[in-house]
C-alpha cells in the first residue's frame, strides 16, 4: 500500500521558463485544495541544501501567473551531485515531515530528482519546464512557447532591416542540444536555412544556395542556428564572407531575452494543467515521472525515460524549411 502524502515541497531548477510561475502556482494550490501543506524550495536543489524552505499558502502565489522567471528562484547546484549533498536536503526535507517534491525543471534537474529518489523514501514528480524542449513524452514543455514567439518577434524585425539593405543576416536562437527553437522560430519566419544540431551542418551547400539565389537577384536571406550546432553563426558567417566578400552578412545572437517576459497563454495553460496533475500523481501514490502532455491528453512517463529519449526532428520538417525558402 502507498503512504499518503502529506506534505510536499515545490521547486524550480535549471535554466528559467516562463511559465515557471504559473506551475509552482498550480502546484500551491491544487496542493492546498487537497489539504496538504506546501513548502516552497528556494534556488533549487541548493535551497534544500541550505535549509532555504518555507511553508506556502494560497496568497504566496497571487499574481504571479503572468510573471516570467520564477519567484522560487532557480540555482545549478554542484553539491547536489554528490552523496553527501543529497543526504543534507533529505535531512532538511524529513524534519519538516515532506514526503513528496515536484521538481520544475530541465533534463538536468530530472536526472538529480531520478538519483535523489533511488536513495530516499521521497517521490518526486516532474514538470517538464526548459525552453529548449529537450525532453521526450511531451509535446509541449513550459517556456518553449513563449522563448519561440520571443525570437519570432526579433527575427521579424531583424527581417525589415535586412530587407532594406539587402543583406544576410545570420540569427543564433536558442537551444544547446536541441533545435526546436530554431526549427520553430526558422519556419514561422521563412528563413532560407536552418542549422540545427541533431542535423548535419553543410555550410557548403548553404555557400551554393546564397550562390544560387544572388544569381536570381535574391539578396534578402535569414539564416537561423541554433546556439548548439556544430559551427554556431560566427563561424558560419565567416565561412560565407570568405567564399562571398561581396555579400553583406551581419550575425545577431538574440541571447537570454528569449528567456524572459511574460508567458504566452499556451504556456500558462500547460503549466497549470502539468502543476494540477503533478499533485494529483503524488496523491495517488505515483513516483519519479515527469507529467507531460501528448495529444492534448496528461502522460506519465519516467523519469530517467523522460531525460534519455530525445524527441527527434521530424526529417520532413527541414524537407518544408527547403521548398518554401526557394
Ligand atoms: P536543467 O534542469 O535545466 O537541465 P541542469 O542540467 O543545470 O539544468 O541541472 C540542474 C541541477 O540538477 C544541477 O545543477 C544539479 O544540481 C542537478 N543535477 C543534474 N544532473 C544530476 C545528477 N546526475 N545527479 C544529481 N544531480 C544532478
Amino acid at each position: 500500500m502507498t503512504k499518503k502524502v502529506t506534505k510536499i515541497g515545490v521547486l524550480t531548477s535549471g535554466g528559467d521558463a516562463p511559465g515557471m510561475n504559473a506551475a509552482v502556482r498550480a502546484v500551491v494550490r491544487t496542493g492546498i485544495y487537497h489539504g496538504l501543506e506546501v513548502y516552497g524550495v528556494m534556488r533549487g536543489y541548493s535551497g534544500m541544501i541550505d535549509d532555504d524552505i518555507f511553508r506556502m499558502e494560497s496568497r504566496s502565489v497571487a499574481n504571479i501567473i503572468q510573471r516570467g522567471g520564477t519567484i522560487l528562484k532557480t540555482a545549478r547546484s554542484k553539491e547536489f551531485n554528490d552523496a553527501e549533498g543529497r543526504k543534507k536536503a533529505y535531512d532538511n526535507l524529513k524534519k519538516r515531515g515532506i514526503d513528496g517534491l515536484v521538481v520544475v525543471g530541465g533534463d538536468g534537474s530530472f536526472r538529480g530528482a531520478q538519483r535523489f529518489s533511488n536513495e530516499y523514501d521521497i517521490p518526486c514528480i516532474g514538470i517538464p519546464g526548459t525552453i529548449d524542449k529537450d525532453i521526450a513524452g511531451s509535446d509541449f514543455t513550459i517556456g518553449f512557447d513563449t522563448a519561440v514567439n520571443t525570437a519570432i518577434e526579433a527575427i521579424d524585425k531583424i527581417r525589415d532591416t535586412a530587407d532594406a539593405h539587402d543583406r544576410l543576416f545570420i540569427v543564433e536562437v536558442m537551444g544547446r542540444d536541441a533545435g526546436y527553437i530554431a526549427l520553430h522560430s526558422g519556419i514561422a519566419t521563412g528563413a532560407e536555412n536552418i542549422f540545427i544540431p541533431e542535423t548535419k551542418t553543410d555550410i557548403e551547400e548553404l555557400v551554393s544556395s546564397l550562390m544560387e539565389k544572388e544569381k536570381r537577384s535574391k539578396l534578402v536571406n535569414l539564416v537561423v542556428v541554433a546556439e548548439g550546432d556544430e559551427f554556431g553563426a560566427n563561424e558560419i558567417a565567416k565561412v560565407v564572407k570568405e567564399r562571398m566578400p561581396t555579400l553583406d552578412a551581419r550575425v545577431c545572437i538574440l541571447g537570454h531575452i528569449q528567456r524572459g517576459g511574460s508567458p504566452s497563454c499556451i504556456d500558462r495553460v500547460i503549466a497549470s494543467r502539468m502543476g494540477y496533475h503533478a499533485v494529483e500523481c503524488l496523491m495517488v501514490g505515483r513516483h519519479n515521472v515527469m507529467v507531460g502532455i501528448l495529444n492534448n491528453k496528461m502522460n506519465y512517463i519516467p523519469l530517467d525515460k523522460a531525460v534519455k529519449a530525445k524527441q527527434r526532428i521530424n526529417p520532413e520538417w527541414m524537407k518544408i524549411v527547403k521548398i518554401l525558402a526557394s
